[in-house]
């Protein structure tokens, strides 16, 4: 899959449309999802051209995987998450319904989640 460079999350991240940012580093972007399924639901994109998990897998460097997964820990960590608990959640083509090309990492949390797939 070619990376689409006028996706939602692009746009984010050159700064051309508005995001509500809850942390930034040399690695990730994090920000509250539009349409919050949680009472905490923040979503967490690399900042490199990634269509999903499985690019960002097999192409992402170590540094960035690593940048990367640090920052999703940090961000649940910094929204108060870690001793209540929280799930993580990332889609991947069509049967998953990933609406947004361009890999993020679903944070929910703040209330008990019920069943994975519930
Ligand atoms: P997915 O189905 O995994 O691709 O999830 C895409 C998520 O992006 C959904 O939860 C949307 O609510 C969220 N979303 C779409 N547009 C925006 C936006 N402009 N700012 C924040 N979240 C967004």
């Amino acid at each position: 899959m070619i990376y689409d460079r006028s996706n939602i999350f692009a746009r984010i991240l050159r700064g051309e449309i508005p995001c509500k940012k809850v942390y930034e580093d040399p690695y990730a972007l994090a920000f509250h999802d539009i349409n919050p399924q949680a009472p905490t639901h923040i979503l967490v994109i690399p900042k490199g051209p990634f269509c999903s998990f499985a690019d960002f897998s097999a192409q992402a460097t170590e540094q960035e995987i690593t940048g990367f997964i640090r920052a999703v820990g940090l961000v649940a960590r910094q929204a108060g998450l870690d001793d209540s608990g929280y799930r993580l959640l990332a889609n991947h083509g069509p049967d998953s319904h990933q609406e947004v090309p361009h890999f993020h990492v679903h944070i929910a949390g703040g209330r008990p989640l019920g069943k994975m797939l519930a």
